[in-house]
């Protein structure tokens, strides 16, 4: 793509994207790495201008000898970007720039440059004002009621202090256990650090977030905090959050875990009470922190003050390995809740400390990322998605780390927690086999998720759910199908996903409470060969579903496409013919115009029946003009494998509109009130209408809009600055996204003086074929 500047438009949606308050989580496709680098985003997205200084962070790997240089620019208004993509290496430190390019989570894929003022001669020294020493960390912190999320990396100090680093790039060797230098300022915010140098002294300690390999138990610090600026009044009580962890929290843990990781919760001088609560708490049972709320969110400091007042009144915090302040609703946060991916597992709930937040949280502190939904239009997963799916970060309805519902983790996280016994995720590789799968929540059972590698980069978990427990809320009798991280690409949009469910069910578009495949349903990946069929389902906590897998490609069929007309008017219908050639061929058939689906198109069905050259039809009058790039996509069937048409080039063209102008009176009395009327018809035309007189726009009747209902409307203007003398008056439409614009035939308009008392006779209007007098 060609740089080229940017447009008013694009500066206003760069203005909006400024406005809003924090970027998206950037894409993390494995979870070992974390974060990984924003992918470029497609060409298709606007261009956005960002005028700042440029900056840079510079990493210096002790342990690799490497050191890394990332650009970074500093916006007016005070926001970060990484800056990727072409014409950097002449940009210098210091220098002040207006970057064009597209924006992708926190980074700026650079198309053009334009220089405003050249770096200082003597490149300024970064001045660290503040360094910090200690392990890296990873934090998540949950915006649920806007359904994101965000990620960042916390330094935990060998003095004990825990700082949140402010990066625009995470560097790919800063990783979570890591021993690192972090300098820089201190950030706007007055407690993160601003950095400008990372040197990374140690690699992580064996075992750094490594998940108990037998059953375990945790034992967890609930503090409930208040501050001296906190609301009189309590929301919620220290008596209801301990209901709440004791009858919900630690026995979900223990159900989904099959008794693997239990939960010992303490919550601070409510399950317990040792003589130092009686001096720290309030009559409501809150440990007071004798300080106002922390400024700017802090957190960290919220769990200081926490953790010194527990320990004031009586708590030995290194015998709890996992710590969940509860504090209330502080609007400086937003989040719901937050929490640590693993080290140092401490979580904050913002005024919650219900389960569908407090369960998600310490997922975060078992090293859990997210439960999102994948939603591709026309079909699950596949070729069509690219450029056109949505990604739903936490878009899983079935478990506690997706949307909401505080149900059971997917296989795949337990799994990673090694809460399924060995042996119970089987691996299929190759063939066709036969697999039957026991409810997820039912404990001692063979068999309990089936994997497939399709590819690096699409890994399928599929599971069976049943309302025991606590995932009682739901009914799902078919088999869940995820795909796991690291995702397929492009995706530079996945959120911190673990998993992404997909939906089986494609006849309500974006819905995944039915996402599962129903019994004799089949399911196939075209694209890596692989099918799915379900075969048996036995409802209920003893029950089973059994599911034929199987691997490698049917023979290929082929898919081709025509057009009922060509070229086309807008609005007018045109019917889409694609023709399926294979062995019987049955399954859905998706219309896409330029990559998106064409309304009502998304799954046409091939009809039953033995034929092997079968057609789908699209009936649509929604093309938009231009010329159009349709293509229908063949998903195939378990004796098909899927087949994609070449592109038809469809031409649409805007109907032609004809104007027609009158006058009110003609000849007319010089300098007196006359109005014309243009009737405009074509396809329901809307847009203005100019009256010229002489070629030149009449004052007041420039831009009128069209009145009126159907294909035939009419825009009037009145004048009195006719002089005497002839007026050659012409209409003009500027056409609309239907019509083509059109002019009337220029008629004369005589206007004569005041006194002349002549009576003229003659014609007061042109339709285009107008017979001057
Ligand atoms: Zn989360």
């Amino acid at each position: 793509m060609p740089a080229r500047h940017c447009s008013a438009l694009c500066r206003l949606l760069f203005a909006l994207a400024l406005a809003m308050p924090v970027l998206p989580a950037a894409a993390h496709r494995d979870s070992d790495a974390m974060f990984g680098a924003p992918q470029p985003p497609s060409a298709a997205l606007p261009l956005v201008a960002v005028s700042g200084t440029v900056d840079e962070l510079i990493v210096d790997d002790r342990v690799t000898g490497t050191t890394t240089h990332y650009l970074v620019l500093r916006a007016e208004g005070g926001k970060k970007f990484a800056l990727d993509g072409t014409g950097l290496q002449a940009l210098a430190k210091g220098a002040k720039v207006e970057v064009i390019g597209r924006p992708a989570g926190a980074s700026l894929f650079v198309t053009d440059v334009r220089w405003v003022a050249p770096a200082p001669k003597t490149e300024p020294d970064s001045v660290a004002t503040a360094t910090v020493q200690g392990i890296v960390t990873v934090f998540h912190a949950d915006y649920f009621a806007e359904g994101r999320g965000e990620y960042g990396l916390v330094v935990q100090g060998d003095d004990g202090q825990a700082t949140p680093l402010s990066l625009a790039v995470v560097p790919e060797s800063v990783r979570a256990g890591k021993s690192v230098i972090a300098s820089g300022s201190i950030a706007a915010d007055g407690f993160s650090l601003d950095v400008n140098d990372i040197i990374i002294v140690a690699l992580p300690p064996p075992g750094f977030n490594g998940v108990a390999e037998a059953p375990t138990t945790n034992n967890v610090l609930v503090i409930p905090i208040k501050f001296t600026d906190s609301p009189a009044s309590d929301a919620f009580t220290p008596t209801t959050i301990d209901t709440e962890f004791q009858t919900k929290v630690a026995p979900l843990y223990q159900e989904q875990s099959f008794d693997a990781q239990l939960l010992n919760v303490t919550v601070a001088c409510k399950t317990t009470t040792p003589a130092g609560c009686a001096a720290h708490t309030s009559a409501g049972g809150w440990l007071l922190a004798g300080a106002a709320t922390p400024a700017n969110c802090n957190y960290t400091s919220v769990a200081s003050l926490a953790d010194s007042t527990a320990t004031a009144a009586g708590y030995t915090l290194s015998n709890y390995k996992n710590r969940f302040y509860v504090m209330p609703y502080n609007s400086a946060c937003g989040w719901a809740g937050l929490a640590y991916v693993g080290s140092p597992y401490q979580a904050w709930g913002n005024g919650y400390y219900q389960l569908w937040v407090t369960a998600h949280e310490l997922g975060h502190n078992f090293t859990l990322w997210h439960s999102g939904s994948l939603y591709c239009p026309g079909q699950s997963i596949g070729p069509n998605c690219v450029g056109n799916y949505s990604v739903n970060e936490y878009g899983d309805p079935f478990d506690a780390m997706g949307n909401i519902y505080p149900g059971h983790f997917n296989a795949m996280q337990k799994s990673k927690l090694n809460w399924l016994p060995a042996g119970s995720v089987k691996t299929h590789s190759s063939g066709t086999a036969s697999y039957t799968l026991s409810p997820i929540e039912s404990p001692g059972q063979a068999t309990y998720a089936v994997k497939i590698s399709a590819a690096s980069n699409r890994t399928y978990w599929i599971e069976y759910r049943q309302p025991i427990g606590f995932d009682s809320g739901f009914i799902s009798n078919g088999a869940q199908v995820r795909v796991a991280s690291p995702f397929e690409f492009p995706c530079t949009s996945c959120g911190s996903d673990d998993t992404q469910i997909l939906d089986m069910s494609l006849g309500t578009a974006g819905v995944f409470s039915d996402a599962a495949l129903l019994l004799g349903q089949t399911y196939i990946d075209g694209q890596y060969g692989i099918a799915l069929n379900v075969t048996n389902v036995v409802t209920g906590s003893a029950g089973s579903l059994t599911l034929s897998v199987a691997i490698g490609s049917p023979p290929p069929t082929t898919t081709t496409l025509a057009s009922s007309v060509n070229p086309s008017l807008v609005g007018s219908s045109v019917t889409f013919t694609a023709t399926v050639t294979g062995t019987a061929p049955t399954g859905p058939v998706a219309f896409t115009d330029g990559g998106t689906t064409i309304t009502g198109c998304g799954a046409v069905s091939l009809p039953a029946g033995s034929a092997n050259s079968k057609i789908a039809t699209c009936p649509t009058s929604a093309i938009p003009a231009g010329t159009r790039s349709i293509v229908a996509t063949y998903a195939g069937d378990l004796s098909n494998s899927g087949s994609i048409s070449a592109g038809l080039s469809q031409v649409v063209n805007k109907n032609l509109s004809t104007t027609g102008v009158v006058s009110s009176a003609n000849p007319s009395v010089a300098l007196a009130t006359v109005s014309f009327t243009a009737t405009v018809t074509g396809s329901g035309p809307t847009g203005p209408v100019t009256f010229a007189d002489g070629g030149t726009a009449i004052s007041g009747c420039a831009g009128v809009a069209l009145v009126g209902s159907g294909n035939s409307k009419t825009a009037t203007c009145s004048t009195a600055a006719l002089i005497a003398g002839a007026h050659s008056i012409v209409a003009t439409y500027s056409g609309d996204s239907s019509n083509n614009g059109s002019v009337s035939s220029s008629f004369a308009q005589l206007g004569i003086k005041a006194s002349s008392g002549m009576n003229f006779v003659g014609n007061t209007g042109s339709t285009g074929t107008n017979t001057p007098w």
